[in-house]
C-alpha cells in the first residue's frame, strides 16, 4: 500500500490549466462605474501580462522555466493516504490529501506569489501592495518578492494581526513591510477608522487600502496583487491538481469519486478541483465540494451578481456569489475564509452544478483538526480544517453505503502559526456563528444598487 506519492521533478507539469476554455464564459467584469471594463481601469493596479492571463481563453498555458525552476523548491507537493485516520474512523473509503502545507511560506499561496512576482518583474514592476487574511497570502508574496528582488508592502487585517503577531515577523524575515488594517496611511483606511478606531477590518478593506496605494503612484512601478478570486491566480494554482492526477495514476487510480476543499477566495479548490472539473465536463461523475465557514457562506447562502471585490469600490464589478462587500464575517480563526465573494470561476462552475458547496460550523472544523492531529499527526490551518471535517463526514457516509470510495482532499496550509486559535478551542472558548438571516436580506438590498447580471 502507499501511503506517500512522490513525482520527481521532471515529472512536473510544463503547463496550467485553464478551465475559462471549458466553461460557459462567465459574464464580464465591469468598471467600477458599471460602464464595460476597458484596459485603461485595469492597468494602474495590474502589468499588462496578468491583464492578459486573466482574459485568456487558451486552455492550457505554458509555465515559463524560470518559475519551474523556482518552484522546485517545494514542489511537486506529495500526495499522501490519510490510512491512520481511515483506520480510526472505520471507513472502506481511501482518503488521500494533496499536502500544500510544505511550502517555504507554509501553504498553497506561493504556487501564484511567485508566477505573479515574476511576471511583474518582466514588466518593470518595482513595489507589489497586497492585503493578506490570516497572513499566509503576505508571507508568500513577501517571499516571492525576496527571491526576485521586489519591495512588497502588506496591508493584514486587524484581527488576524492582533491574533497572529508572528506572521508579521515571517513577512519581516522576507523584507516584506506588514501594517495592520485598517491604517492610517490610506484615505479609504482612515475614513474607517473615523468611524471605529477598534474595528476588527476585512480583507475586503485591506484590498481597499492596498489598491489604493497602488494607484497612487503616478510613475505606475507600484502595482498591485490578490492572492485568490481572480481567474490568473486559479490558473496558478490548478498545479495541485495536475500533480495529484499524476500522483493518483501511478497508484491506479483513475479518478477520485470526491473532490473536497476550503474555499475562501476559492484558490486552493480551484487548484485542486478545476483539472477535475475538466474530467467532469468530459463525463467523469466526480463530487466537487468547495466548504465554507457557515459564518461567511458566501456560495451556499450569497446572492450571484456583480459586486466589488473590496470593501470601498475601488475595484472592477465581478459576477460572484457574495455576501455584498460591506459585509464584516464573525471574528473566526480561519482568517483566510472570511471573505465576502468568490472566485468569477468557482462560482461559475457552483452555478453550473459541476461543483455542490457546504457550509460548516467553526466547532466542527476544530474538532476535525484534532481527530486529525491525532491520527494523520499534522497540525493543520484552520482553513483547511473545513476540508478535513468535510472528508470526515464523507467517509463516514461511505461507511454507511458500505462503498469503497476515493476520497482526495486538499491540506491547504499547515497550522503552526495559528496556535492561538488551537488554544482557544482547547480551552472551551471558541463558539460557532451563523449568519442570520437578515444580514443577507441587508446585503441583498445593498447589491440592489449594482449592476445586475
Ligand atoms: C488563504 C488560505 C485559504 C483560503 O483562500 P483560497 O483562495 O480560498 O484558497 C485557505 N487555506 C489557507 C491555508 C490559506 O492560506
Amino acid at each position: 500500500m502507499s501511503i506517500k506519492i512522490f513525482l520527481d521533478e521532471s515529472e512536473m507539469p510544463r503547463q496550467w490549466y485553464n478551465v475559462a476554455a471549458d466553461l460557459p464564459p462567465t459574464p464580464p467584469p465591469l468598471a467600477p462605474n458599471g460602464e464595460p471594463l476597458t484596459p485603461d481601469v485595469l492597468s494602474p493596479i495590474f502589468p499588462m501580462n496578468l491583464i492578459e492571463q486573466e482574459v485568456s481563453t487558451e486552455r492550457w498555458i505554458d509555465i515559463p522555466e524560470e518559475i519551474v525552476d523556482i518552484l522546485y523548491r517545494w514542489r511537486p507537493s506529495p500526495l499522501r493516504r490519510a490510512v491512520f485516520l481511515e483506520r480510526a474512523l472505520g471507513t472502506p473509503a481511501k482518503i488521500f490529501y494533496k499536502d500544500e502545507s510544505v511550502s517555504p511560506a507554509g501553504s498553497h499561496k506561493p504556487n501564484t506569489a511567485i508566477p505573479q512576482v515574476w511576471y511583474n518583474k518582466k514588466f518593470g514592476t518595482k513595489t507589489l501592495t497586497t492585503e493578506t487574511g490570516a497572513g499566509q497570502w503576505g508571507c508568500a508574496l513577501s517571499f516571492a518578492c525576496s527571491l526576485l528582488g521586489l519591495t512588497c508592502k502588506v496591508y493584514m487585517v486587524r484581527i488576524s494581526f492582533d491574533q497572529k503577531p508572528f506572521r508579521k515577523t515571517m513577512m519581516e524575515a522576507w523584507g516584506g513591510k506588514c501594517v495592520a488594517s485598517p491604517s492610517n496611511e490610506t484615505e479609504s483606511g482612515r475614513k474607517y477608522l473615523a468611524k471605529d478606531p477598534s474595528m476588527p477590518g476585512s480583507l475586503g478593506i485591506a484590498i481597499s487600502e492596498a489598491v489604493e496605494e497602488a494607484v497612487a503612484d503616478k510613475s505606475g512601478s507600484t502595482k498591485y496583487s490578490l492572492g485568490s478570486v481572480l481567474n490568473h491566480v486559479m490558473l496558478h494554482q490548478t498545479i495541485i491538481g495536475l500533480e495529484a492526477k499524476k500522483q493518483l495514476a501511478k497508484i491506479g487510480i483513475k479518478k477520485p469519486d470526491v473532490v473536497i476543499a476550503c474555499a475562501g477566495g476559492g484558490s486552493n479548490f480551484a487548484g485542486l478541483a478545476f483539472p477535475f472539473i475538466h474530467d467532469k465536463i468530459n463525463g467523469e461523475n466526480i463530487d466537487i465540494i468547495p466548504v465554507e465557514p457557515t459564518s461567511c457562506p458566501t456560495l451556499t447562502r450569497g446572492i450571484y451578481t456583480y459586486d466589488f471585490g473590496d470593501a470601498a469600490g475601488l475595484t472592477p464589478l465581478l459576477p460572484m456569489h457574495t455576501l455584498g462587500h460591506n459585509f464584516m464575517p464573525a471574528p473566526i480563526h480561519a482568517g483566510g475564509l472570511r471573505y465576502h465573494g468568490m472566485s468569477p470561476l468557482v462560482s461559475q462552475a457552483v452555478k453550473c452544478g459541476l461543483a455542490a458547496p457546504m457550509a460548516l460550523p467553526q466547532l466542527e472544523s476544530y474538532s476535525a483538526a484534532l481527530t486529525w492531529a491525532r491520527t494523520e499527526g499534522f497540525v493543520i490551518a484552520p482553513e483547511s480544517s473545513h476540508a478535513i471535517a468535510a472528508a470526515i463526514r464523507e467517509a463516514n457516509k461511505a461507511k454507511e453505503e458500505g462503498k469503497e470510495k476515493v476520497i482526495l482532499l486538499n491540506v491547504s496550509g499547515h497550522g503552526l502559526m495559528d496556535l492561538a486559535g488551537y488554544s482557544k478551542f482547547l480551552n472551551g472558548e471558541l463558539t460557532d456563528y451563523s449568519l442570520p438571516q437578515e444580514e443577507i436580506d441587508k446585503a441583498e438590498r445593498e447589491l440592489d444598487n449594482l449592476p445586475k447580471i
